[in-house]
């Protein structure tokens, strides 16, 4: 068990109920968290409260119940906003992050992207950091090229400021890779893309989770996360916007809400946020996202990414010594988040996570939707074991004791 001064794990599993459950018999070891993470029993009971007190359509209505929700849907934004250094009037309520960078591709991008642009993302993006961007390439006849990477991982500085001094008018890059766990110096990449006349979005559903994030200090013109991947519910996330670009943009869809007057051949839009969150929102949704920002705010950003440098700290001693153990990105723990992607041997990814879950151990295999830095790594598919607060060094232990018995299946 891990004796860490910085987050109290037996008093942290205890919120957690699905933590008390068995699969296959085994305790349950949930190493899939960059997937989607679990959800304490005050998410749980926000949501059930929402539902069971107060459940009203906001910004409508002038009865209590209506009031209430409003009430409870705006004190979550202006939560979620303060937990990243930001302005609750930038903040914009979205699906997730995929909802965001598709946002942006539609409101901003249709706008200001012209034929012959360039746009630039970067090899080691998720896909929903990459897909938008061809689709907006395509549709008004940019060009899309890619930052390189270094081979320990880590973006390529040079590819970058050689494809900013094609002037780009907009750069797309992830806070941290949900692969290579890689931590960009996002102040940097942003001083630089901004010199260049370009305007930045950066994702951060790998970041917002699991580090300290100071929107303030880092200068993005767009920021996105999700909610489900930091204890909130799935289906909520922020798109993080500087207020001047969110009013001049266009709406993204149009809809009840949205509008400030609608008449037969024109409508006029309402104030940001509101003019992005068009229809009936994800009340529910909003309310258990800002119970999740309170529960990480209650442990402090600090002492969650203290934790998770020791447990990766701990896995890399624990796992690199396995014969056929092969990790990627920085090997310096204090340049990547609190996850491992790496091959065991010639064990399909695939085999590996079917016999880590029947030890209980839940962790992720395949591409991770990031196809184009399985082909830079010339793989076609890791493992990832991704931690968070509820994890320990006896979670490492039981992943080591998984692999070891798949090494005697296979003959490793
Ligand atoms: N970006 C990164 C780095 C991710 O890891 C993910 C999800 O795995 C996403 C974006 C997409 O997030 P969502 O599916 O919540 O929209």
């Amino acid at each position: 068990m891990l004796k860490s001064e910085t987050i109290d794990v037996e008093a942290v599993r205890r919120d957690f109920p699905i933590l008390k459950r068995k699969v296959h018999g085994k305790r349950l070891v949930y190493l899939d968290n960059a997937a989607t993470t679990q959800k304490p029993q005050s998410v749980i009971d926000a949501l059930v409260d929402y539902y069971s007190r107060y459940n009203s359509n906001v910004h409508r209505s002038v009865h209590t119940l209506g009031e209430e929700a409003t009430e409870a849907y705006e004190d979550s934004r202006r939560k979620v906003a303060k937990f990243v250094g930001a302005q609750a009037k930038e903040t914009v309520f979205v699906r997730g992050t995929t909802e965001a960078t598709n946002l942006v591709r539609f409101a901003w991008g249709e706008k200001y992207v012209k034929k012959g642009d360039l746009i630039v993302a970067t090899l080691m993006e998720h896909h929903s950091n990459i897909v938008p961007w061809q689709l907006l390439a395509k549709s008004r006849g940019a060009v899309l090229k890619y930052v390189g990477l270094t081979p320990d991982g880590e973006l390529d500085m040079g590819s970058l400021e050689g494809l900013l001094r094609e002037s780009p008018r907009l750069v797309a890059f992830a806070h941290c890779s949900n692969v290579l766990g890689t931590i960009n110096d996002v102040a940097t990449i942003c001083t630089k893309a901004r010199s260049a006349g370009a305007t930045t979005i950066v994702d951060g559903a790998q970041s917002v989770p699991h580090l300290p994030v100071d929107l303030a200090s880092l200068g993005a013109d767009f920021y996105a996360f999700s909610g489900h991947k930091m204890l909130g519910p799935t289906g909520i996330g922020v798109l993080i916007g500087k207020k001047r670009l969110l009013e001049e943009m266009d709406p993204f869809e149009g809809g009840g809400e949205m509008i400030r007057e609608v008449f037969e051949d024109h409508s006029t839009w309402n104030d940001v946020p509101h003019k992005f969150e068009a229809g009936t929102v994800n009340v529910a949704g909003a309310i258990g996202f800002g119970a999740a920002v309170d529960y990480l705010s209650r442990l402090g950003m600090d002492k969650v990414r203290e934790h998770e440098v020791r447990l990766l700290d701990y896995a890399y001693d624990a796992l690199s010594s396995l014969k056929g153990f092969h990790a990627y990105g920085p090997e310096d723990t204090k340049k990547r988040s609190g996850l491992i992607a790496f091959n065991y041997a010639d064990v399909h990814p695939h085999d590996l996570a079917t016999i880590l879950d029947e030890e209980g151990v839940a962790i992720r295999s395949g591409h991770h939707c990031a196809q184009l830095l399985m082909r830079c790594l010339d793989v076609s598919a890791t493992n990832r074991a991704s931690f968070y607060v509820y994890n320990s060094y006896d979670d490492v232990d039981a992943l080591r004791h998984g692999i070891e018995k798949a090494g005697a299946i296979f003959k490793v």
